[in-house]
């Protein structure tokens, strides 16, 4: 299908091929090519065609080129040939047969002062593609073999590489003078829009997508079936729009010129764009473009084959692709960018697309995901705010909706280091793709991992016990406690949240109000000096709320119990992150601890560098605890907990108690807990949740005298409690007022949640790529709401 364009005109080349007669083609053919045998013509509307068998049965292609052909043209396919034959030498595409001077091509004058090109290629045994029937296999097997091919092309470049090339998608601006060509009136208006619309918006875009030498035209004419299996591909052939353009025209050329319009014609597209997904993974950006590829595909060709009809000698071969391309365009366009591309994402296992800045976003299906949601996740989960985010993307500390809008995440600290963050994300990806087994087997990661995670914990601390959640390290953690306690009780804070398991579920009475506490667990009082019996500034305060651990602990040794642990979150968040005595914990542990009890510092919420001044919350008070439990946001985002304990302490359980989980510490798991460790230090993420921290907090402050609902602000780091009071002196709680805001916030774009026992503190606990001009946006946000209040 070789055009070529000069100085703005077009000009075809696919007619007065050269007609040489038999006998000097015979001659040529032995004299250059060494070649002898048997001689039938191939049908060509350009060059002149042989394919020669010879007395040893080998078969062969004989071209003598149009005389018009542009011989860097020539050069580019033979060099493309002889790269892909040194690059994947089992790919099966025609060889070039060397001159008998070992020269990929040769030459002849013709006699009449015209110069040909002659080459010689070997014969690709098989039925052409488009005579079989599509499975798909079959599709799947085109994807693939399109894919190989540019995988063996990937390194090849050629002078002649951008020729010009009307059947280049890139070119296509060449091509938009002739569209008047087109004679139906419909059709080519609709031809003309595509051209318009692709010229003006997805054009420059292509600009950034990868580009190489590809084939760019594989369809049913240039592949053949394997003769050996017929539902794979055997070869491809015919490099004649061998051209240097976006990569992603390959899959969209073969997916738009191989449909057959059925009543899907989206599964045979997904089989063929997944398999050759399959063999050269394509990119986000290029997934996206290949609906547009395709509908380009068909306007090229409309134009081309109406022109072609125009000429003075009537239309060529392609005219057989008129009807069929026209309905295609048509239906294509009645599908719409979306569906196809939903589709294809699909097929590749690409995640939800994310509107890019100024598209129109998905509105429509929020309410059928959540009517889904309902039946098959049960109503009673809960969903934050009145109006439910339905996110497709993260990407720092932003989260991106389906509906185009973009929101700042102050509220999820699983992402630690960020949503999505890249380095996390290729690491967790490259590990699967190598490895994912379980600690039965020695490998190497866990135990790197153990060594560096253990490295920022106090010294003593380095036994562990991997795991997949923070209940399931709170659960052995407090297994552990009672076996090497010989005690069954527990004391934690009143509102305390540390897990779903049964054990641990019972030291969460966050929820109290709904049931019971366990007879073996006591709670304390929350050391707020805002909101508790002793405030700020009075003397004693550590002592005096720590004297409720007196009560408790006494409590449980008379109720036969003893203490088995204390455990603890030391950001005290489900307690609406009070704003702690200095001394409170030490002395709560040293009461805990001269009763036999051991320490669970839970450090779920406000462990990895999250306070600001130390990797761990606990650290922050200056206790040395007996175990350091983490989760959330140990791997961003890919579940993993890990318990760490004193070597004694893990040995005498080991003794005792078989425990393995089949998940916990999985390479892949651990390869996330490495990159996570890798971006807070590399970043300086703690230094920097300390400085936003701080500053944001301050700047909160400052809007106190303007609202008058605002409490108090306190935290550290990037864990924040903003506390919300209708009364600043009864303290009276302003839990409606606090939904309020939060939903408010939401709809500006700001997501922070609800803490505290009577749910009226704002929980701010961002990734830690929160920066400064983030916490502008949410200072900016909390003064709108509670001005709304
Ligand atoms: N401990 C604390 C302090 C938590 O906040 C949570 C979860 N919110 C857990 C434990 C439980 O972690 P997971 O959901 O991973 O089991």
């Amino acid at each position: 299908m070789n055009e070529m364009k000069k100085t703005g005109e077009v000009k075809f080349l696919d007619r007065n091929p050269p007609a040489f007669p038999d006998g000097e083609v015979r001659r040529l053919a032995a004299a250059v090519f060494g070649l002898e045998g048997d001689l039938k013509p191939l049908v060509s509307e350009r060059d002149q065609n042989f394919r020669i068998t010879t007395a040893k049965g080998e078969t062969f292609v004989f071209k003598i080129a149009n005389r018009d052909e542009d011989p860097g043209v020539v050069d580019l396919q033979v060099q493309g040939l002889l790269h892909v034959e040194r690059t994947d030498p089992g790919m099966v595409v025609p060889r070039i047969r060397r001159t008998r001077n070992g020269e990929p091509y040769g030459w002849t004058d013709g006699g009449d002062g015209n110069r040909h090109i002659l080459r010689t290629v070997s014969w690709i045994e098989g039925e052409e593609l488009r005579t079989q029937t599509y499975t798909p296999a079959l599709m799947r097997s085109s994807g693939a073999a399109v894919a190989r091919l540019a995988r063996a092309l990937r390194g090849f470049h050629h002078p002649s590489a951008r020729h010009p090339l009307l059947w280049d998608v890139t070119q296509i601006a060449g091509l938009r003078p002739h569209a008047h060509h087109i004679a139906d009136k419909g059709s080519r208006a609709r031809v003309e829009r595509v051209l318009d619309t692709f010229i003006a918006d997805i054009l420059p875009g292509l600009a950034k997508l990868r580009h190489q030498v590809i084939h760019n035209d594989a369809n049913g004419d240039n592949m053949v079936v394997d003769p050996a299996d017929r539902e794979a591909i055997g070869g491809i052939i015919d490099f004649g729009d061998m051209i240097h353009t976006v990569l992603a025209a390959d899959p969209a050329v073969t997916s738009a010129d191989l449909i057959k319009l059925a009543d899907d014609v989206l599964t045979p597209i997904c089989e063929i764009v997944g398999g050759y997904d399959s063999v050269n993974p394509l990119e986000e950006d290029e997934i996206d473009a290949i609906y547009d590829l395709m509908v380009a595909r068909y306007a090229i060709t409309l134009v081309i084959v109406a022109w072609r009809n125009s000429q003075p000698d009537g239309p060529g071969y392609l005219v057989e692709y008129e009807a069929p391309m026209t309905r295609a365009l048509e239906a294509f366009l009645t599908l719409g960018r979306d569906r196809v591309r939903r589709r294809l994402r699909d097929a590749c296992r690409f995640p939800a697309y994310c509107p890019k800045p100024g598209e129109k976003g998905i509105t429509d299906d929020t309410a059928a995901l959540r009517a889904k949601r309902d039946r098959f996740l049960g109503g009673t989960l809960e969903l934050s705010y009145e109006n439910p985010v339905h996110v497709v993307k993260g990407e720092g500390p932003w989260l991106f909706a389906a509906d185009g809008t973009r929101l700042l995440d102050a509220y999820n600290n699983v992402p630690q280091v960020g949503h999505a963050h890249p380095h996390v994300a290729r690491a967790v990806a490259r590990q699967a793709a190598a490895l994912n087994t379980n600690t039965r087997y020695l490998y190497r990661i866990i135990l790197d991992y153990a060594e560096r995670l253990t490295d920022t914990m106090p010294k003593g601390l380095e036994a562990c016990l991997f795991v997949n959640s923070g209940s399931e390290a709170n659960d052995a953690a407090f297994r552990m406690a009672k076996q090497m306690t010989g005690n069954r009780g527990a004391i934690v804070m009143e509102a305390a949240y540390h897990g779903i398991s049964e054990a641990i579920d019972a030291l969460s009475p966050y929820d109290l109000k709904n049931r019971p506490l366990r007879p073996h667990v006591r709670t304390l009082m929350s050391p707020d000096p805002y909101r508790g019996p002793w405030k700020d500034g009075e003397p004693d305060l550590a002592a005096k709320y720590a004297a409720d651990a007196d009560r408790a602990i006494r409590e449980l040794q008379e109720a036969g119990y003893g203490v088995a642990a204390f455990m603890i979150d030391s950001g005290f968040t489900s307690n609406g992150i009070p704003n702690v005595p200095p001394g409170y914990m030490k002395l709560v542990c040293e009461k805990v601890r001269a009763a036999g009890g051991l320490i669970v510092a839970d450090e779920v919420q406000c462990g990895f560098a999250r306070m600001g001044t130390h990797m761990w919350g606990i650290e922050t008070h200056g206790v040395v605890p007996d175990f350091i439990t983490t989760g959330k946001p140990i791997g961003n985002g890919i579940a993993l907990g890990v318990t760490v304990t004193r070597p004694e302490i893990r040995q005498a359980f080991g003794e005792k108690t078989g425990f393995f989980s089949t998940f916990g510490g999985n390479p892949v798991a651990c390869a996330a807990g490495m990159a996570v460790l890798d971006v807070i230090e590399r970043e300086g993420l703690m230094a920097r949740a300390y400085e936003t921290g701080e500053y944001k907090r301050s700047k909160m402050r400052e809007l106190i005298n303007k609202h008058r609902y605002l409490g108090d602000v306190r935290g550290s780091g990037l864990l924040t409690g903003v506390e919300l009071v209708r009364d600043r002196k009864t303290l009276e709680p302003a839990p409606e007022e606090t939904k309020r805001v939060i939903n408010h916030l939401r709809n500006n774009g700001v997501l922070v949640g609800r803490e505290g026992p009577h749910g009226n503190v704002l929980k701010i606990r961002p990734p830690l790529a929160f920066r400064k001009e983030h916490a502008d946006i949410l200072v900016d946000g909390l003064d709108r709401a509670l001005a709304a209040l």
